[in-house]
C-alpha cells in the first residue's frame, strides 16, 4: 500500500541439501522482499544426501550420518529431467551419472547463486515454535522461534517470519547384520556370504545386482507383483519375510526357509522432524506420512512454515523448484490462500479420498503421475514457468524402461531438443 513501509520478510532455511539450497536461491533472488536467508545445516557440507560419507553410524560428534549414498550409486534420472530447470548440469556429462557429479552440480549451483555466506555449517536446528503475535489490526501474525545449536554446544534462539523445512528423510536405525540400505556403501563386505535383500524399489534392484558379482546368494524379498526382468543366476526372487525364526533363518512367505548372513532392508526412509510439534501444528508425523498439509505443503493454520518435498516417486528437483517459488508467492502476498476452513477442507478431502481408495498409509505421499499437475497447478497459481512437457515425457520413458530393465536402462543418453520432445543419443560404452 503507498506510504506503508514493508520490512524484508526473515526466513530460516532448514538444511543445505538440494531443497535447502533450491529455497536459499530464490529467497536470494528477491531482496527487496525477503532478507537473506540463514541456512541451518547440521553437517559441515552442502549436498545433503548427495555428500556421500564412507563411514556409517554417527560422526565423532555424535550426530548421525545423513547422507544414505553408496559407492557406486548412478543417478536412476537422466540429468536433463533430473537438474534444477533453471541451472543445466555440465553438456559434456553422460545422461545417468555417478553420485559425486551431482554433489559437484549442487556444489555449482551453491557459487552460482552465492549461497554459501548465508548457510551456518554444524548447526542443528533444535526447536521450531510458533509464537502468534497480537496486531494492531487484530489479525494475528505467526512469528517462527528456531532455536539451534552448532558443534561447539552453543544454544541461540532467533525470530523468523517463515521457516522452510528442507531436512529430508531419516533413518538412524543401524545394526550391522540387519542393515538398512541407508548404511550400504560397497558390496566387498558381502563377499562369499549369502544375503537377503528385502524391498523392490531402485535400491533394492541396484544393491542385489552389485551385490551379485561378489555375493555367493542373494535372496531378493519382496511383495508382488514379481519383476518381469532376467536376473543373475544367483540372485533368487522370492517372496516378502514372513518371519525371522528363533533359530535365526528367515521363513518367506512362499514356505521357502534361508538361512542367511545378512538381511538388508532396502525398504525406504523416515520422515522425522524432532525439531518441531505436530501436535502444535495441527498435523500428523508420522514415520511415513505427514499431514494433512494444504498443497503437500504447509499446515492450514500456519501457512508460514513450509515443507520441502515430502511427496515420493517425483522428479525431485524440478519439484522443489516448484514448491519452493509458489511458498514464495504465498509469503509474498502474490497467491491468496483460501480460508483455514477451506485449506483444511481440501487437504482432508485430497486424504479421505485416497485412503477411501485403498491407497495404504506408506503409500499416501506417493504422488507418481499426479507429480505433473500438481507442479502445473502451482505454476499456474503462482505464474511461474511450467515444467517443460519434454521433461515430463522423458520421465516417463525412463521410468517405463526402468521397469523393463532395471540395469540396462542406464547405458542411453538422451538430449530435450524442444520444450516437448526428446532424443536418444549414441550410448557411452
Ligand atoms: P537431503 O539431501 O537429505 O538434505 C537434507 C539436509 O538437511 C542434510 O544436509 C541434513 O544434514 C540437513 N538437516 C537435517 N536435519 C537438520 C536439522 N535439524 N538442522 C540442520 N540441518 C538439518 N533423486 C534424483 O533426482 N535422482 C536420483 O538418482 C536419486 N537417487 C537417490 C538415491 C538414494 C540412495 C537416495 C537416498 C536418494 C536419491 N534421490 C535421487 C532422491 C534425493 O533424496 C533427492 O534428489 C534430494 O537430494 C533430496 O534433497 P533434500 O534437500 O530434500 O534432502
Amino acid at each position: 500500500k503507498p506510504g506503508v513501509m514493508y520490512m524484508a520478510l526473515r526466513v530460516a532455511v532448514i538444511g543445505a541439501g538440494a531443497a535447502g539450497l533450491c529455497a536459499a536461491r530464490h529467497l536470494l533472488s528477491k531482496p527487496g522482499t525477503f532478507s537473506p536467508p540463514v541456512v541451518f545445516e547440521s553437517g559441515g557440507t552442502v549436498g545433503g544426501t548427495w555428500a556421500y560419507e564412507e563411514r556409517v553410524g554417527t560422526y565423532d560428534n555424535g550426530r548421525a550420518i545423513h547422507s544414505s549414498m553408496y559407492q557406486n550409486l548412478r543417478t536412476n534420472l537422466p540429468k536433463e529431467v533430473m537438474m534444477f530447470p533453471d541451472f543445466p548440469f555440465d553438456p559434456e556429462l553422460d545422461s545417468f551419472i555417478p553420485h559425486q557429479e551431482v554433489l559437484r552440480y549442487l556444489q555449482q549451483y551453491c557459487a552460482h547463486f552465492n549461497i554459501a555466506p548465508h548457510i551456518r555449517f554444524n548447526t542443528a536446528v533444535e526447536r521450531v515454535r510458533p509464537v502468534v503475535m497480537e496486531t494492531t489490526d487484530k489479525k494475528p501474525r505467526t512469528e517462527w522461534e528456531v532455536t539451534s545449536s552448532d558443534d561447539a554446544g552453543s544454544e541461540r534462539t532467533e525470530r523468523f517470519d517463515s521457516v522452510f523445512v528442507c531436512s529430508g528423510y531419516k533413518l538412524y536405525f543401524l545394526k550391522w547384520e540387519l542393515m538398512h540400505s541407508h548404511s550400504y556403501r560397497h558390496p566387498d563386505p558381502f563377499s562369499g556370504k549369502t544375503v537377503v535383500v528385502l524391498g523392490a524399489k531402485a535400491s533394492a534392484i541396484d544393491i542385489s545386482m552389485e551385490l551379485s558379482t561378489v555375493a555367493q546368494k542373494v535372496y531378493l524379498s519382496h511383495r508382488p507383483p514379481p519383476l518381469t526382468f532376467p536376473l543373475p543366476p544367483n540372485v533368487t526372487e522370492t517372496e516378502s519375510i514372513q518371519k525371522i525364526q528363533d533359530d535365526g533363518t528367515v521363513l518367506f512367505q512362499d514356505g521357502r526357509v534361508v538361512s542367511t548372513d545378512s538381511l538388508l532392508l532396502c525398504t525406504g526412509y523416515n520422515f522425522t522432524f524432532p525439531f518441531v510439534s505436530g501436535a502444535e501444528l495441527g498435523v500428523r508425523v508420522e514415520a511415513d506420512f505427514v499431514g494433512p498439509l494444504y498443497r503437500h505443503l504447509m499446515p492450514p493454520s500456519y501457512p508460514s512454515i513450509f515443507f520441502i518435498g515430502l511427496c515420493t516417486q517425483i522428479c525431485p528437483f524440478p519439484h522443489f523448484h516448484c514448491q519452493v517459488q509458489y511458498c514464495l508467492a504465498v509469503l509474498e502476498g502474490s497467491v491468496t490462500l483460501p480460508s483455514v476452513q477451506q485449506m483444511a477442507q481440501e487437504s482432508d478431502s485430497w486424504l479421505e479420498d485416497r485412503l477411501r481408495r485403498g491407497v495404504p498409509q506408506r503409500h499416501l505421499l506417493r504422488v507418481e503421475q499426479e507429480q505433473w499437475e500438481y507442479c502445473r497447478a502451482l505454476a499456474n497459481d503462482a505464474n511461474f514457468c511450467q515444467i517443460r512437457d519434454g521433461v515430463r515425457a522423458l520421465f516417463q520413458e525412463v521410468w517405463r524402461q526402468r521397469r523393463v530393465h532395471p540395469v540396462l536402462y542406464r547405458k542411453h543418453n538422451y538430449r530435450l531438443i524442444s520444450d516437448t520432445q526428446w532424443e536418444r543419443i549414441a550410448a557411452h560404452d
